[in-house]
């Protein structure tokens, strides 16, 4: 392979898709020497095949507002790869989102799944639809309309969905009800469901204490862990949320979070009971991150992103691209000695080199925030056998991965001086997996 080459390619085929582009470069330029070890790859052209989702939908969704404005939004869902399993990823809800966004998304989220060790291939999904400012019942008729389209692309077996950005348990309820009502069966075939309905225990946590439980092996290998460690989190929305409830636990500060609008500064630390306040503020009232600085007295920055502040361990948990190379610059200034991604994407190319040439803990999305889909895979399996298992179980298990991922990446990533390259090992450890699979079943 010539990754140069096949990046031309794409970026000629599908031009303007710069998200999408960035995550595929990202692969390229850490699996190529591996990939070019097997040149049985090369002749089944298996990198094309790879960069290249295996079908997109698109639709238009059209639905009511509440002064009866009929309204339309635009509705995705790109089905990556599922030569290790039924298409397997989340359904973001934000005004961003775009063909280029999902296709970045699906892409990472297919090495993601390999990484798992479970059997669940790559997808991703969502709508251009903002939850912002909608009333419930706005909300509730949008994700039905949605839903009348995407009901017939998905199926337990076939493509199963989650929550992303924009989309909680709230709107995973409304998606299963009319999933439901369509197809008249009741499967598991969205993750993230209710408790009374299927759902797990433990996955609205397991994102954000999967990072965490990734970002103490890194520290463990280094002989320290979270005991009075300052993080910089970013966000306020599910990952950010249990990303901090985790990192009080084990005796860490938060002193930053965010959301859309701005960041809050909170020297004191954000304990139990300021965390309780941030979880309702944002998950019943729907409110902004600045009446934390209004209620607690503390600085908040408008238009700002939390990583000029002054911390050990910065957890991105917002979105893509919301570290840059400037940002990176000040946290290793500011001596932060790891950085664990929530989100997916969220350093850029250049951010990511400064933390590598400075040789700092840095764990990519794709390895740090695997636990959420993981217990997304415990679900599908506890609905399959229609069992639920206990939080302490689940918990368990969630630990259990976490750790095996760090292993592969410490495996495929240690390079010669020691430094341990976790792009590089969770890229590789992905890559193989997947590509053995496709090469098994032939030409596809
Ligand atoms: P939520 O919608 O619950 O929260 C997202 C948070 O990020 C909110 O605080 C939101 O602010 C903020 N945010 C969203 N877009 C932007 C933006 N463009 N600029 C600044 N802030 C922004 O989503 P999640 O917590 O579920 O997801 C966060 C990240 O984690 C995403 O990258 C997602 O892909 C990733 N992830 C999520 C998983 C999950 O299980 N949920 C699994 C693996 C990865 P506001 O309130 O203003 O919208």
């Amino acid at each position: 392979m010539n990754a140069v080459k096949v990046l031309e390619d794409l970026k000629r085929r599908f031009p303007n898709e710069f998200e999408y582009h960035q995550a595929v470069e990202e692969v390229l330029s850490t699996i190529e020497e591996e990939y070019n070890k097997h040149p049985e790859f090369d002749k089944a052209n298996l990198i094309e095949r790879l960069c290249i989702p295996d079908r997109v939908f698109q639709f238009r969704v059209t639905w009511m507002d509440d002064r009866g404005n009929i309204r339309t939004n635009m509705g995705y869902r790109v089905q990556h790869n599922n030569a290790i399993g039924p298409y397997k990823g989340g359904i973001r809800f934000h005004s961003s989102v775009n063909l280029s966004i999902l296709k970045f998304l699906a892409f990472e989220q297919t090495f993601k799944n390999s990484l798992t060790t479970l059997p669940m291939g790559g997808g991703k999904g969502g709508s251009d639809f903002s939850p912002r400012g909608k009333s419930n019942a706005e909300v509730m008729r949008f994700v039905q309309a949605f839903m009348l389209e995407l009901w017939r692309h998905i199926g337990p077996e076939t493509d199963v969905p989650a929550g992303d950005i924009g989309v909680g348990g709230r709107e995973v309820g409304y998606m299963f009800g009319m999933y439901k009502k369509l197809t008249r069966e009741f499967t598991g075939t969205l993750t993230g469901k209710g408790q009374e309905f299927g759902g797990s225990l433990i996955r609205p946590e397991a994102t954000g204490y999967g990072n965490i439980y990734f970002l103490m092996e890194m520290l463990k290998n280094k002989g320290t862990d979270l005991k009075d460690k300052v993080c910089l989190v970013s966000g306020s929305g599910n990952v950010a949320q249990y990303t901090a409830e985790k990192v009080l636990e084990l005796g860490g500060k938060v002193v930053t979070m965010s959301d859309s609008d701005g960041y809050i500064y909170d020297p004191a630390g954000i304990d139990r009971e300021k965390l309780n306040y941030i979880m309702e503020l944002k998950n019943l009232y729907r409110g902004r991150i600045r009446e934390y600085a209004e209620k607690y007295g503390c600085k908040y920055v408008e238009g700002a992103r939390p990583w000029s502040e002054k911390g050990d361990i910065a957890l991105p948990s917002a979105t893509q691209n919301e570290i840059n190379g400037e940002d990176a610059e000040k946290l290793i200034a500011n001596g932060v000695i790891a950085v664990s991604e929530g989100a997916n994407m969220p350093s850029t190319p250049e951010a990511i080199r400064v933390f590598q040439d400075a040789k700092i803990l840095y764990a990519p999305g794709k390895a740090a925030n695997a636990g959420g889909v993981s217990v997304s895979g415990l679900e599908m399996t506890q609905n399959s056998i229609k069992l639920s298992w206990s939080s302490e179980e689940v918990d368990e298990k969630l630990k259990s991965i976490m750790k095996n991922i760090h292993e592969s990446c410490v495996k495929y990533g240690t390079e010669d001086d020691g430094y341990v390259n976790y792009v590089k090992g969770a890229n590789v450890a992905g890559f193989m997996k997947v590509a053995k699979a496709m090469m098994a079943q032939g030409i596809l």
